[in-house]
């Protein structure tokens, strides 16, 4: 926990990640969660993901943007990213960070450039995901989702929840009236006891518990997870209740347990892999190590060897 805290508290020094960005052994050490620097490295990985039998998830990474210029690339880049996938054939939609889009700066202006993504993804038949960051944005989040929804359909773009969050159960309730697709995740971000679960075991709980709300809901969303108990508690669930493998998604981050990606493809789960891509890699990459300390002898050791 210590650990946790800890890495999920680098992952917030903007000097550190200023100085991460430019160490080139460290840089190359990230090839394990990040596909590259640019769109041509991260479809090269994904073209692989498809030949394995798994869709992908464009990610693109900047969060935390605020300078509206800056914001207005972050939709060129998507824009470019979503003609790239149609140019290639790839298997593949994308997931965008409203703090990407300018949340830090003004929530009309955020409005206005997920618009225009979601925009090109309904001209190119494709999805865009709204990944859901910390606590402080989880309303507005929701906020700005809703208006995206009520202009375009369901299968146009989507959401996402954190277990970890006591408000959850009641969000994913409003989302399905509308209805909404979602993605169920457990949370990455260090939250207080107040708006989160401070005991995983009260997390994984919620996680079981809203995972067979959603499957049961008919609507197709993804189960985020790459916890042997919540794969087995959700192929179980499925099981029991007759829900075809086609009617959901598991979905996992790019280099976090490849065995069980290839191993759920290969038993006909539909399976979609997130890949991150760009040279602001410095916060997910912590994000990532916080999950499992242990990957933090990984990156020391092979820094170690040159
Ligand atoms: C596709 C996808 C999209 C996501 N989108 C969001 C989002 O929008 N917002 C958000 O807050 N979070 C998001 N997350 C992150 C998520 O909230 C969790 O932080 C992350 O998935 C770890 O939780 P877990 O369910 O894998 O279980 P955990 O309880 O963290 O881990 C269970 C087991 O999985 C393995 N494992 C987990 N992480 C790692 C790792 N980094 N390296 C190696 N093994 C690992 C280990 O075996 C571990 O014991 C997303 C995750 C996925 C898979």
């Amino acid at each position: 926990m210590i650990a946790r805290d800890a890495l999920l508290f680098l992952s917030r020094q903007e000097g550190l990640k200023d100085f991460a960005t430019r160490f080139r052994p460290f840089k190359k050490l990230t090839t394990r969660f990040v596909a590259g620097e640019n769109i041509e490295e991260a479809v090269a990985a994904i073209r692989e993901l498809n030949a394995l039998g798994a869709t992908a998830s464009f990610d693109h990474l900047n969060e935390g943007v605020t300078n509206k210029a800056e914001t207005e690339g972050e939709v060129r880049e998507y824009q470019r990213v979503l003609a790239r996938i149609d140019e290639t054939g790839i298997k593949s939609n994308v997931s965008i960070k409203l703090t990407q889009f300018g949340l830090d700066i003004e929530p009309e202006l955020t409005y206005r450039n997920a618009r225009a993504v979601v925009e090109e993804a309904a001209r190119r038949g494709n999805f865009v995901r709204v990944d859901m960051e910390g606590s402080n944005v989880t309303q507005i989040t929701f906020d700005i989702f809703k208006r995206l929804r009520a202009e375009f359909d369901l299968n146009t773009v989507g959401i996402v929840v954190q277990a970890y969050l006591r408000r959850t159960e009641r969000d994913v309730q409003e989302l399905l009236k509308i209805p909404a697709r979602i993605r169920l995740c457990k949370g990455a971000y260090n939250e207080p006891p107040e708006v989160a679960f401070p005991d995983k075991r009260d997390t994984d709980a919620n996680y079981v518990r809203l995972m067979r709300v959603l499957l049961a809901s008919g609507i197709y969303h993804g189960i985020a997870t790459h916890d042997p108990k919540m794969l087995d508690a959700t192929i179980d669930f499925a099981q029991r209740e007759g829900i075809p493998k086609s009617a959901f998604e598991f979905q996992m981050l790019y280099g976090v347990r490849r065995d069980l990606q290839v191993q759920l493809a290969r038993d006909g789960y539909k399976m979609r892999v997130y890949v991150p891509y760009g040279k602001t890699w410095y916060p997910y990459f912590m994000r990532r190590l916080a999950e499992r300390p242990a990957n933090v002898w990984f990156v020391l050791k092979n820094m170690l060897k040159g």
